[in-house]
């Protein structure tokens, strides 16, 4: 506002205008209309429909002395998605947090920016990330992230808030396997970045009690991948593992003998399984993932060579990721090695990392050996859409061969197979799958708490003869009473994998096991005489039906139609009236599969396996729908999850 021009006569008008338009004071206002300055600023960051209804009345009034310079409010439409990535910027246009602030050079100095965001395949998304007043002069972002993929992890990580309370966040991180493009980044609680100082109820976020607000503030703001550093624990066996491979300290033959603890020096460490796991090859001890096992790993590689390989898959140094607020990881210097320290880096217990190091890595045992520059920024584009700058893949060096690799994806494949190859909670059917959980105990927070605390996490990719895609699932501090990464990780990344994989264009390929038990959806059979239906089932996979009732025509059916069920479930056809075939659901909680369906079997009711990669005996339910009690159907279907006790470290 320029007072010196408006027109004596017109400051209670103006005043009193803008007070309500701005819901800026009105004393205030015309105090400023009254001002001998040349310019005096009323409000910045006006909304568009404010600033339109100004210019009316501007035009509508002859009114002068009211200037607006253009300025612009970032508006992110998509509020709180990967919001610790994007980031914001400040009330100066200064990018403050993420990409907005890694990227502010070449955002700034121009009037408008925009960040744009592209599926996987290069396709523009539905919603852009845009300025509020698109500029000519421009400059915009294409991101790497995906906003489906980003949405599927969104999507698992608020039911693993609800279900395992995790008392200082959780995370979810998918990538190229084989460039280092950073997909989904996903990070629990979060905030919206149309208003980042609202801070998310303290009960999703236990660890902020008690800080200040501004403590608490930067806190929901750091990106646990990148500015936090974490125990990978068992996961960064496969850094221990590979390396042995590569310098061949170890075979696939080597064997090894676990009675539950072993002595190194004047330390007892203990196994996670107390009895031991006896004696078992490589592979197994993978599997088992066994402390013992790989502390004689690493033991085989001695210092100099252990540390070469930390070094060599980047723990000692920043991956240069494109976020700000990097932080370094922490552990023991190859000079300050005692056998004690290599036992228990072995097994990935004393080091802390970032997340965005160990997939990284993870993605290099895999890969072929290649470590590359993870990046959330594929490109930057000016106003007319040439591009500016390509951040391509950036390969830092090959870690391991690509014969250790193929030998290092085998290994990883059995793991998630599981000892008895019947599949663990990482499974997912009609994919290969490798990958590791982990399960670290937080020392630090111990010794200043004295309370047992852990990270929980499982990093895995698709498909395992030539992976693409890896994602790792962390859970910091579950407080829940479970805390396995296999046991409450795993289920995550299978549950996120399983609606990627088909997005991601990787078809499912089923085994004859797997394909007798594939679900598919019931066909509608009311209506129809019992020969038409009978057909009708058999030719979607539907070979056991019962027909209920003397009738000639289906009145009603159960599964009903659209239900996505096993095709071994029988589908009941009722020919007479079923009205008094009501059947209080049983409780399943705590059965085996088996047991499970003998139960449901023997009322008249239908089991559907929710995750049915998980074949093995010692799975047991954790969650059914309907609830126990519920009165449903003869035939009915209940959808139960089963779970095994992954109890490994
Ligand atoms: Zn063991």
């Amino acid at each position: 506002m320029a007072p010196n021009q408006i027109k004596k006569g017109d400051e209670e008008k103006i005043s009193s205008f803008l007070a309500q338009t701005l819901s800026v004071e009105y004393e205030k206002i015309l105090k400023k209309c009254e001002s001998k300055t040349k310019y005096e600023i009323v409000k910045k960051k006006v909304e568009k429909p404010d600033v339109d209804k100004i210019l009316d009345f501007i035009h509508s009034n002859h009114i002068l002395g009211i200037h607006m310079v253009e300025d612009t409010k970032r508006y992110y439409p998509m509020s709180n998605m990967a919001a610790q990535t994007i980031g914001f910027v400040g009330g100066d246009n200064q990018g403050l947090l993420g990409v907005e602030l890694s990227y502010n050079k070449e955002l700034s100095g121009v009037a408008g920016k925009v960040t744009g965001v592209q599926n996987a395949k290069g396709g523009p998304m539905p919603y852009d990330y845009e300025s509020y007043y698109p500029s000519q002069d421009g400059n915009s972002l294409v991101l790497s992230l995906d906003s489906t993929l980003q949405h599927y992890c969104d999507k698992a990580l608020d039911e693993v808030m609800k279900v395992r309370k995790p008392a200082n966040r959780c995370m979810a991180i998918m990538t190229n396997v084989n460039t280092g493009e950073i997909l989904a980044l996903s990070i629990k609680p979060d905030f919206n970045l149309n208003d980042p100082f609202v801070l998310p109820p303290i009960d999703q976020f236990p660890a902020i009690e008690g800080k200040s607000e501004a403590d608490a503030r930067t806190a929901v703001w750091t990106n646990k991948a990148v500015s936090e550093t974490y125990e990978p624990g068992s996961v960064f066996k496969v850094v221990t593992g590979s390396a042995a491979l590569e310098e061949g300290t170890m075979t696939l033959n080597s064997t090894f003998h676990c009675n539950g603890s072993c002595v190194v020096d004047d330390r007892k460490f203990g196994c996670w399984r107390t009895s031991g796991h006896g004696s078992e090859n490589f592979t197994q001890a993978f599997i088992n993932s066994c402390n013992p096992a790989f502390i004689k790993i690493g033991a085989s590689l001695g210092p100099n060579l252990f540390f070469r390989y930390f070094s060599m898959y980047g723990m000692t140094e920043k991956t240069k990721i494109d976020l700000p607020g990097e932080t370094d990881s922490i552990y023991v210097k190859e000079k300050d090695f005692t056998p004690v320290s290599l036992a228990s880096e072995s097994f990935g217990q004393t080091e802390a990392i970032t997340a965005v190091q160990m997939i990284s890595a993870f993605n290099a045992v895999v890969n072929g050996g290649y470590l590359h520059t993870p990046h959330v920024v594929n490109q930057v584009l000016d106003s007319n859409g040439n591009v500016l700058q390509t951040i391509g893949s950036q390969t830092k060096r090959q870690v391991i061969s690509e014969t250790t690799s193929n030998t290092m994806r085998g290994v990883l494949e059995g793991v998630v197979k599981g000892i008895d190859g019947k599949g663990t909670n990482a499974s997912i059917p009609g994919y290969r799958i490798i990958g590791k959980s982990g399960t670290a105990q937080k020392l630090k927070h111990m010794q200043q708490t004295g309370q047992k605390t852990y990270v929980s996490s499982f990093v895995g990719a698709i498909p395992a003869e030539k992976p693409q895609y890896s994602l790792m699932v962390l859970i910091d501090t579950p407080t829940d009473g479970t805390y396995y990464g296999g046991t409450i990780a795993s289920p995550v990344f299978a549950k996120i994998m399983k609606e990627a994989a088909p997005y991601l264009g990787i078809a499912p390929e089923y085994t004859q096991d797997e394909l007798e038990h594939i679900s598919a959806i019931v066909p509608a059979c009311e209506g129809m005489s019992v020969d038409q239906a009978r057909g009708k089932l058999q030719r979607s996979g539907f070979k056991n039906v019962e027909v209920v009732g003397s009738g000639g025509n289906v009145l009603n059916q159960t599964p009903k139609t659209g239900n996505n069920v096993s095709r071994s479930n029988k589908v009941i056809l009722y020919t007479e009236n079923f009205e008094n075939r009501m059947i209080g659901v049983p409780n399943l909680l705590g059965l085996s599969q088996a047991e499970a369906n003998s139960v449901l079997a023997g009322c008249g009711l239908n089991l559907s396996v929710e995750n049915s990669g998980v074949q093995s005996q010692k799975a047991r339910a954790v969650s059914q729908s309907p609830s126990p009690g519920e009165n449903v159907l003869r035939g009915a279907v209940v959808s139960v999850e089963f779970l095994t006790d992954d109890e490994t470290g």
